[in-house]
């Protein structure tokens, strides 16, 4: 199964299920959900509106931020079998986007000032994220030479044998977000998926499978990451582990 698999020099399929075809697709169902629920009612409900706008904001921010998704594990790590191809031509576009199909039909009218709280919170959320993600990556392109919440960032130089046998080193950042936890990005991810979901209220649980799921995938993705690096990286991932001890959420091994 390869890695980057390509039809010809310049269709490559990875940039076509991921990018492309799952995450256009996300944005496209949100707005044909909204239109829907107009066709229905005559107007908008608030509840709809603050769910759209969140998720075509985190749908902006990815393909702002499309650059970096190539250093993810996804595109890096992850070949390009079953998992990554069904999971982002059927399961993104169904599943991701199910809080707002559900919204169709239950038109909920949260008022103004709750939900103008809910679209500030997932914002927040959304940005927090990027820039767990922006931070790492500007450290790496950098070699670590860029400043972390203004200060020279703390870092482990961790060397590891390619299979090739070429002995190689990586940085491993070890403050700013990275110093809060080993994949503290996580947390703004299933926060802001909770926040375009929780317009629906908790009338029913049909809205909160994605949510429940994304926290599955997350906390079984963060420990594959930490057996993935903990053997590339020895006794430096150790090392980093015992800097920043806790996995996901800070405070909580
Ligand atoms: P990451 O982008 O976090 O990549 C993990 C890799 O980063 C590790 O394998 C390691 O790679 C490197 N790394 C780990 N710790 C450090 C450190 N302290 N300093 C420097 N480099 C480090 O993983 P993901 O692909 O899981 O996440 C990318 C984004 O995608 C996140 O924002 C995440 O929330 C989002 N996401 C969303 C999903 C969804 O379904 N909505 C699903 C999965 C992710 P190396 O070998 O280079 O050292």
């Amino acid at each position: 199964m390869e890695l980057y698999p390509r039809i010809g020099k310049n269709f490559d399929m990875k940039v076509f299920t991921n990018c492309r075809f799952g995450m256009m697709s996300w944005a496209v169902l949100a707005l044909t959900y909204c239109i829907k629920q107009y066709e229905e009612n005559g107007k908008i409900a608030d509840s709809m509106l603050v769910n759209t706008t969140l998720m075509l904001v985190y749908v902006t921010k990815f393909f702002w931020w499309e650059a970096g998704y190539w250093n993810t594990m996804d595109i890096a790590h992850d070949r390009a079998g079953f998992y990554i191809c069904w999971g982002c031509l059927v399961w993104v576009p169904s599943i991701y986007t199910s809080p707002g199909m559900y919204l169709v039909n239950h038109p909920l009218v949260l008022g103004t000032q709750l939900a103008i709280f809910i679209l500030v919170a997932g914002i927040l959320c959304i940005y927090i994220n990027y820039d767990c993600d922006r931070q790492r990556q500007e450290f790496r392109r950098t070699n670590g030479k860029c400043l972390v919440w203004g200060k020279a960032p703390s870092k482990i130089e961790a060397s590891y044998t390619t299979t090739s046998g070429e002995t190689k080193t990586s940085l491993l950042l070890t403050s700013g977000w990275w110093g809060l936890s080993r994949h503290c990005h996580y947390v703004p991810e299933i926060l802001a998926a909770f926040f375009w979901t929780v317009p629906a209220l908790f009338n029913h649980v049909l809205p909160y499978f994605y949510v429940t799921f994304l926290t599955i995938l997350l906390f079984d993705r963060a420990k594959r990451d930490d057996d993935r690096c903990r053997s590339k990286y020895g006794k430096y991932w150790k090392l980093y582990c015992n800097k920043v001890p806790y996995r996901i959420i800070p405070g909580i091994y």
